[in-house]
């Protein structure tokens, strides 16, 4: 049967028509002009120093945003085409063509924040204390924790140009590496080439064979690879920690946890936290292993179906129970999402040269979110769906903020898509009386949590020991499967064995690549929306406008402050116990059902 997306493509038409859109170079070309008269303006202004006044430096702000904005939306266009055909040469040079010349725009831009950090820090205080910059003050506040950390004008632009054919164009070279893949395989007597995520998928599969075939042959595939991939993830170590030594961060999570506006310590408490909870995992994969009918779970075994078949999901359906399950919530929210469906913000279909996986942009506040997913008929891919709408209404809430104030940190950044797989989860699991369906949808949930809050804690701790070890010597694919192997170990124990080609598992993962320490950020978002969902089931209608509220915030304060309104402390091992309490909670309805 033809997959139920295809054809779900979406309309970049509201950014621009087309890679060859004239409008493209003369958006560029304003920007290059308005830069140049933004700086021969605000370099005397800024130059004030202490004389420097509320008005001016407002008026500075105002004019850099905007033009910040409008390359904000050559980029977006440029990534999002980028995405829809990694393959396609004028895609590739466009999305090339706008990173070289976004840059050397804000190049140019620089010197206003780097003026901004090296004043003083009475003549600061006075004016993030300016009731004229309100609305700016967490975002210059936020600026100034960089101050320990930034270098001079000339080095940062030479670093900026450079990572467009250093740092970047590594990670561009694991993109197009990845996403054009392609793995043998053969299913029902029949041979076929599918790409990363078609086999992946395949670990889903009632099949065993088929899953151990699909596992062996996704990890043989990109050791044939292994010598290109580990030699980019090795550079890019090493690069990350040669700019940690130039800005003087004391650890390589160190700047990750500023950007996520982040206390460490909460980090580590919540690390610690998880790790200690291990054994929730183990005895959920043992119980696994009994409804399977097998002595001990291999890793291709993880994500097996348990209870009655999976039914195919098609993307229509998809839709229908998603807005059902947001309108339970807030009607607000399937108004927001139905917009989606409606006005083709959406790619779903399956196609070659296609970006594998999904992920939502938001390009500015002046305009709607847009989401990328593969979308292949199943249980799980509804719940991508929903997670991806999270951050899309997310992104429609806070349109109301201006650009410098749209975007949250990371770690909030996951609270909108993970909790509105929550309301999905929920209502799929009301509709259903079967007990063998229940069982299936209990266990994807459990499963899908723990390959959140425990899978990517190891895969943060993974990459924690993969930078102390590039400290000491150049990493081989020997040396990081090892760690691979270790940080993993940790997490299955006994309960699941691990295939010697796992050893590659840490290969294809894009956030090593091209956002370093971004997982711990996954754990976070999880456990938060464990213990809201929670606060939600226990208050009823009145959590709903305060998380309205939450969302509309946008990223106008720190994680910390926004979450503080929801009486949520980050530092308290007892908020991160509460999130796996709850999961505990879902482990014993499913013991209860068997
Ligand atoms: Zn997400």
């Amino acid at each position: 049967m033809a997959n139920s997306a295809a054809g779900i493509s979406w309309d970049l038409g509201d950014l621009f028509t087309s890679h060859d859109d004239p409008r493209i170079a003369s958006t560029l070309d304003d920007c290059r002009a308005r830069a140049d008269r933004f700086e021969r303006e605000f370099r005397p202004v800024l130059a004030r120093g202490n004389g420097l006044s509320a008005e001016d430096l407002l008026n500075g702000i105002l004019q850099w945003e905007a033009i910040n904005e409008a390359l904000g939306r050559v980029g977006s266009y440029a990534g999002l085409l980028y995405a829809t055909d990694t393959a396609k040469p004028e895609y590739q040079n466009l999305e090339q063509h706008v990173e070289q010349r976004s840059t050397e725009i804000r190049n140019q831009l620089l010197f206003f924040e780097l003026e901004w950090l090296t004043l003083d820090d009475a003549t600061a205080d006075r004016l993030v204390d300016d009731p004229l910059l309100a609305a700016y003050r967490h975002f210059l506040k936020n600026l100034r924790r960089y101050r320990p950390h930034t270098l001079t004008e000339a080095e940062e632009k030479v670093i900026n140009e450079k990572d467009n054919t250093g740092r970047n164009a590594f990670g561009r070279l694991f993109s197009e590496i990845t996403s054009s893949l392609t793995f043998p395989l053969e299913r029902d007597g029949q041979k076929e080439n599918l790409n990363l995520s078609q086999m992946l998928s395949l670990l889903h599969e009632t099949d065993r064979a088929l899953r151990q075939r699909a596992m062996e042959t996704v990890y043989d595939v990109l050791a044939q690879h292994g010598q290109v991939l580990t030699f980019i993830y090795d550079n890019l170590v090493q690069d990350h920690l040669t700019m940690d030594r130039l800005r003087r961060y004391a650890d390589p999570m160190q700047q990750r946890n500023l950007f996520n506006e982040i206390d460490g310590h909460a980090v580590t408490t919540m690390m610690e936290v998880a790790e200690s909870n291990h054994k929730l995992a183990q005895d959920y994969f043992q119980l696994k292993a009994k409804l399977l009918g097998l002595p001990r779970l291999a890793l291709y075994d993880q994500y097996a179906p348990v209870g009655a078949e999976a039914q195919p999901f098609r993307y229509q359906q998809a839709e229908e129970t998603i807005l059902k399950a947001f309108e339970a919530f807030t009607p607000k929210f399937r108004e927001l999402s139905g917009e989606f469906f409606a006005k083709h913000w959406i790619d779903a279909e399956i196609r070659k040269g296609k970006r594998g996986g999904a992920f939502c942009a938001s390009p500015s506040p002046q305009l709607h979110p847009y989401i990328l997913c593969n979308y292949d008929d199943n249980l799980r891919d509804v719940m991508t769906v929903a997670h991806e709408l999270g951050h899309g209404m997310h992104g429609c809430l806070s349109r109301k903020q201006s650009y410098f104030n749209y975007d949250t940190p990371l770690t909030t950044a996951e609270t909108a898509s993970v909790f509105a797989e929550m309301l999905v989860f929920d209502h799929l699991l009301a509709q259903q009386s079967d007990p063998q369906v229940r069982v299936a949808l209990l266990a994807g949930k459990i499963e899908d949590i723990f390959a959140t809050v425990f899978r990517q804690n190891v895969l943060t701790r993974f990459e924690e020991a993969v930078f102390a070890a590039r400290q000491e010597q150049r990493l081989t694919a020997e040396a990081i499967g090892k760690l691979w192997f270790d940080a993993n170990g940790k997490y299955y124990g006994d309960a699941v064995e691990m295939p010697e080609g796992y050893r590659w598992g840490w290969s294809y993962i894009p956030h090593f690549i091209h956002s370093r320490f971004y997982c711990y950020s996954y754990v976070f978002g999880q456990l938060l929306v464990l213990a809201l969902y929670r606060m939600y089931k226990d208050e009823g209608r009145s959590f709903v406008p305060k998380y309205l509220a939450l969302l509309e915030a946008g990223g106008s304060a720190s994680p910390d402050e926004l979450l503080k309104a929801l009486g949520v402390d980050v530092r308290d091992w007892n908020f991160w116990q509460k999130g796996f309490e709850e999961a505990r909670g879902l482990v014993a309805e499913l013991e209860k059902l068997i």
